[in-house]
């Protein structure tokens, strides 16, 4: 099996084939001297996520690392209102894990890392950039730029691309990534700062019809906050970034008159895109190769690890000869599905809702969430789809 991108994605997929006893060539452009130096991206965990970990014998290496965080927080800037609490614990009879753990993606690509340079069935390529692929019913051949700069040519019994947004087996397919990507970018602010004592939880969700925001915790030394703001588009990074500029917006946000210790920042573009196919032949996509969707919810790299599952299982049941490879059309169903109807209607409503201009529809929306949250049965549908437990739940069912 040939597995394209050591990101969370490519790494649970091959540790979980590997478990399996399948021989896996796992294939990372980056190397071990720069392999750390990715900006810090994913970090919300969600309990179906971290029963998956679990798995693999990742969960109890990033535990140690994260935040376990049962709480999340709606507020309305305007008079810095808490609008509604959810408590995962809702969650107790339907997950062993009923919170989400705060863990960045870069440390659980670290952890994973290791355990993939550790298992004898993995064979990791660091330095290594994927090319091209060409197929035919017997395997694949799969063309590398090794460390040495030299072309070598792998071959396998399937190739996955788990490479990420600009996939490059999608576009030699020729798959359309349809949907459509955000005009403004979101400025992300990372903040030494406990913003626990204003009120504020481990993750929060504020609306406010001029400049909505994220607030996230993460775990240090030292402890960071994470702040998003949503940015215009004629606005340039220089003038963004500038560190008066941030600390004005910062105070904005929360006026304490002193400034805020700002520990890093970055400028990203969100999208909101699916493959229109997720395999042809014995090339299959997972994770951000087959979709990528807004922040807001976190949820990319949730459904993209359950991808990884969900196929290691198929493949696992065609490499043993007890399943045809039809089964990777129902991977297609299932994670296809999901990513329609879970992820991208999810992200876009979550964004829509910090964002609403109409006062009526804010007042509505409020409404709404302090009744769900206030009602056990309610909350519990509630945390069952932003946790993603739904999505998984509704998948099993298609065939
Ligand atoms: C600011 C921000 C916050 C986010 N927060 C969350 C969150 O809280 N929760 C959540 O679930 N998701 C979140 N996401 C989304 C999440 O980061 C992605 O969905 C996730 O990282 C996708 O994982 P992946 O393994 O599919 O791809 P990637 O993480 O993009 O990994 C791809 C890997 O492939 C390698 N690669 C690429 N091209 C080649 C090549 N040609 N040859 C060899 N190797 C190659 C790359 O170096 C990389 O290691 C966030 C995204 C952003 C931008």
């Amino acid at each position: 099996m040939i597995v394209i991108g050591a990101g969370p994605v490519g790494l649970c997929l091959a540790l979980a084939l590997a478990q399996q006893d399948v021989r896996v060539v796992l294939i990372e452009a980056l190397g071990a001297d720069n392999f750390l130096e990715q900006v810090p991206r994913a970090g919300t965990n969600h309990p179906a996520t971290l029963e998956l970990y679990d798995r693999i014998g990742l969960y109890r290496r990033i535990e140690p690392r994260g935040i376990i965080a049962p709480l999340f927080r709606h507020w309305d800037r305007r008079g810095q209102e808490l609008i509604a609490e959810f408590d995962h614990r809702h969650l107790k009879d339907d997950t062993r894990f009923p919170y989400v753990l705060q863990c960045e993606r870069i440390k659980i690509v670290e952890e994973a890392l290791k355990l993939a340079g550790a298992h004898p069935d993995i064979d990791l390529r660091l330095s290594t950039m994927f090319t091209a692929f060409e197929q035919d019913a017997g395997g694949v051949r799969a063309s590398v730029k090794n460390p040495a700069g030299e072309t070598e040519h792998l071959r396998g019994a399937y190739l996955v691309g788990c490479e990420g947004a600009r996939s490059i087996v999608r576009k030699e397919l020729g798959i359309a990534f349809e949907g459509f990507t955000y005009p403004d970018r979101t400025l992300n602010i990372e903040v030494a700062h406990d913003f626990r004592q204003h009120g504020y939880t481990e993750r929060n969700y504020i609306s406010d019809p001029d400049e909505w925001s994220n607030l996230f915790h993460w775990k240090g030394p030292p402890d960071r906050w994470r702040v998003h703001f949503p940015t215009r588009p004629d606005e340039t990074e220089e003038a963004l970034t500038r560190p008066e500029a941030m600390q004005a917006r910062l105070q904005r946000f929360l006026p304490t008159g002193k400034d805020f210790d700002i520990v890093g920042c970055n400028l990203y573009v969100a999208h909101q895109r699916v493959a229109k196919k997720f395999r042809d032949g014995r090339a299959i996509l997972a994770g951000d190769s087959a979709h990528v969707n807004s922040p807001i919810g976190a949820m990319g790299m949730n459904s993209g690890v359950h991808d990884a599952f969900n196929l290691a299982e198929k493949l696992v049941g065609i490499l043993r000869g007890e399943a045809d490879d039809s089964v990777l059309d129902r991977y297609e169903r299932q994670r296809r599905h999901v990513a329609v109807q879970h992820t991208q209607a999810q992200t876009i409503r979550n964004k829509r809702l910090l964002a609403e201009r109409d006062p009526a529809i804010r007042q509505k929306n409020h409404d709404e969430l302090r009744r769900t949250a206030a009602d056990p049965r309610l909350a519990r549908a509630f945390l069952l789809r932003s946790s993603l437990i739904e999505s998984l739940r509704e998948a099993e069912q298609i065939l």
